[in-house]
C-alpha cells in the first residue's frame, strides 16, 4: 500500500461531511456506481458523471487499494420521469422504433462503451445487467414482504415508507422529512393501487401488452428500478460495502430508496459512503436526455455543433471537466472549452520539454517533494482535482523556466518529476497526450472545407456531374454532405 492511502477524506452525502476513508476490509474496496439506462446516446452530463468515479477508481487503485468497481447497466424498469408510473423508456424506445427491446438495449450499450473507451475511463470489473438479475430482485422483495414492509396489490408490489419509517429513518440521505414527502407527493387520483402516495414499486404488474414481462410469485411483471441496484450491488459487494456512488439527481428517488431496500433486507445502509457527483449544465440547465438540452460526445470531439466554435479532443473536454471538483456544478461553454483546451495543451508541452531537456544542473530549484505533498493533500482532500491541476501548472512553469535557463534541475530529479507528473496525469486523471481526435479532426476539418467550396462552386456553374460526384466518393468514404439553403456541412460516422 502507499502511505497515501491513509490520508484519504471523502465526502459522505449522509452525514454532509468529510470523513477518513475507512474501507470495510483492509486494503480493499468496493464500489458501486449507478450505470446508464441504455434507451439513448450518452450525452456529456452523464460522461462527467462516469469521469468523476473514474478518476475516484483510478485514485483508490493508484494509492494502492484492491478495488471491485461494479457499474449496472439499467435495461429494465427506469420508468419516465423517475416514477412509477409512465412507460418503461426502454419498451418506449423500442415501440416507437419498431424494435425489439434487446435491439435497443444492445444498440446504446454498445454507444456506451464505445464513448467512454474513446474518453479513457476504465471499465469496471463487473457491469451486471438489471434482465440478468430478476431472480435476485425477486428474492429480495420476497424478504421484504416477509418483513412485512411491503405489500402486494393488484400483481404489484410497493414499499411501504410509513412502516419503514416506525423504526427507520427514511430521508436520511436526500434530507426530505417524511411529512413534507406525505404534504407535497401529488394524490394518486385512483390511478394507482398504492396504499399511499410515497410508497414506491418493488415489483410492478405487466399489462398484456407489455413487452418485458417475467413470471414471479405475484404473476406476470417487471422489477422496480430501485431494487435493480440493491440486488446488483449486494450480490457481487455484500450486506456493506464501501462507496455507492451516482449523478446528484440520483439522491432522491433512488438512493434514497435503495437504502430503504438495504436497512430491511441486510440492516445496513448498503455503503459506507454515498458519493454523488454534480451536474454538467448547458446554458445553466442540467442536460438531460429527455428534455433535449444535451450535446452528444461526438458532436464535440468530431462532428461538431453549432454551439461550438470547433471540435474538441477527449482529452481538452475531460480536463475541462476535472477543472471543477466533482461536487460542483459545471457549466459547458464554448470559452470555458477554449480555455481548457489551451491549459492542457501548455501542460502537455511541460511535459513533453521536461522529457526533451538536454542540459541538466547539480542542484534543483524546485522543492520536488513538497510539490508532491501537495498534489497528494489536493486527491486526499476529497478528489479535489482542481487544486491538483492548480499545482501541476505551478510544475508547468517550473519547467519552462529550466527551459528557458531561469532554474535549475538536475538529471535524477528530473526523472522524478516526470514520474510524478505522468502518474498524476495520465494514470491518475487518465488523460491522454496524444490529441489522435481533435489533432487529425482539425485538418480533416481544413480539408473537408476546402472540398466543400470546390463542391459548392461546381454547383454554382451548375456542373451537377461533379458536385454529385464529390458527394458520392465521399459517401462511400463514410462521410455525409448535409446541403441547407446557405451552406453545406459534412458529417463523418
Ligand atoms: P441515466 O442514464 O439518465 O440514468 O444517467 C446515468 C448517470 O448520469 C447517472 O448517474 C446520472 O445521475 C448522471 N447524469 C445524468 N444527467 C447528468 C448531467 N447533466 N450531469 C452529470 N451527470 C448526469
Ligand atoms: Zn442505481
Amino acid at each position: 500500500m502507499h502511505s497515501e492511502s491513509k490520508n484519504l477524506k471523502i465526502y459522505n452525502s449522509i452525514s454532509g461531511k468529510k470523513e477518513d476513508f475507512i474501507p470495510v476490509t483492509k486494503d480493499h474496496v468496493g464500489m458501486y456506481v449507478c450505470g446508464p439506462t441504455v434507451y439513448s446516446n450518452v450525452h456529456l452530463g452523464n460522461l462527467r458523471t462516469f469521469t468523476s468515479f473514474d478518476v475516484i477508481y483510478r485514485y483508490l487503485t493508484h494509492v494502492g487499494y484492491k478495488v471491485r468497481y461494479v457499474r449496472n447497466i439499467t435495461d429494465v424498469g427506469h420508468l419516465e420521469n423517475d416514477e412509477d408510473e409512465g412507460e418503461d423508456r426502454i419498451s418506449k424506445k423500442a415501440r416507437i422504433e419498431n424494435l425489439e427491446p434487446m435491439e435497443v438495449v444492445q444498440k446504446y450499450t454498445y454507444d456506451f462503451h464505445e464513448i467512454l473507451r474513446k474518453f479513457n475511463l476504465l471499465p469496471p470489473n463487473i457491469e451486471p445487467t438489471a434482465t440478468g438479475h430478476i431472480i435476485d430482485q425477486i428474492k429480495l422483495i420476497e424478504r421484504i414482504i416477509e418483513k412485512g414492509v411491503a405489500y402486494e396489490i393488484n400483481g404489484s408490489v410497493y414499499f411501504d415508507v410509513i412502516e419503514y419509517s416506525k423504526s427507520n429513518n427514511y430521508g436520511i440521505l436526500s434530507k426530505r422529512k417524511l411529512e413534507d414527502l406525505i404534504h407535497n407527493t401529488r394524490s394518486l387520483d385512483g390511478q394507482s393501487d398504492k396504499k399511499n402516495p410515497q410508497d414506491f414499486a418493488l415489483w410492478k404488474k405487466a399489462e398484456p401488452k407489455h413487452i418485458m414481462k417475467w413470471a414471479s410469485p405475484w404473476g406476470e411483471g417487471f422489477p422496480g428500478w430501485h431494487i435493480e441496484c440493491t440486488a446488483m450491488s449486494n450480490k457481487y459487494l455484500g450486506d456493506i460495502f464501501d462507496i455507492h456512488g451516482g449523478g446528484m439527481d440520483l439522491k432522491f428517488p433512488h438512493h434514497e430508496c435503495e437504502i430503504a431496500q438495504s436497512n430491511v433486507c441486510f440492516g445496513t445502509n448498503a455503503a459506507n459512503y454515498w458519493v454523488h457527483a454534480n451536474m454538467l449544465t448547458l446554458n445553466g440547465q442540467k442536460m438531460s436526455k429527455s428534455t433535449g438540452n444535451n450535446i452528444l460526445p461526438d458532436e464535440i470531439f468530431f462532428s461538431g455543433s453549432k454551439l461550438l466554435s470547433k471540435t474538441f479532443s477527449e482529452s481538452s473536454v475531460k480536463f475541462f471537466m476535472l477543472q471543477a471538483h466533482y461536487r460542483s456544478v459545471l457549466d459547458l461553454s464554448n470559452d470555458a472549452l477554449l480555455a481548457s483546451d489551451k491549459g492542457f495543451q501548455k501542460i502537455i508541452d511541460a511535459i513533453n520539454n521536461l522529457e526533451n531537456l538536454k542540459s541538466f544542473s547539480e542542484q534543483t530549484t524546485f522543492d520536488i517533494k513538497k510539490w508532491s505533498r501537495n498534489c497528494y493533500d489536493a486527491m486526499n482532500d476529497d478528489f479535489n482535482t482542481p487544486i491538483l491541476i492548480a499545482n501541476i501548472f505551478d510544475a508547468v512553469k517550473f519547467i519552462n523556466k529550466v527551459n528557458d535557463g531561469n532554474e535549475k534541475l538536475s538529471l535524477a530529479d528530473s526523472k522524478v518529476l516526470a514520474k510524478l507528473i505522468n502518474s498524476f496525469v495520465f494514470d491518475i486523471m487518465g488523460l491522454k497526450k496524444d490529441k489522435t481526435f481533435s489533432g487529425q479532426n482539425n485538418k480533416i476539418d481544413e480539408v473537408m472545407n476546402i472540398l466543400l467550396q470546390l463542391r459548392n462552386d461546381a454547383r454554382n456553374n451548375k456542373n451537377f456531374d461533379l458536385s454529385d460526384k464529390i458527394r458520392d466518393l465521399l459517401k462511400l468514404k463514410g462521410i455525409t454532405i448535409n446541403d441547407n439553403d446557405k451552406d453545406s456541412s459534412y458529417t463523418i460516422e
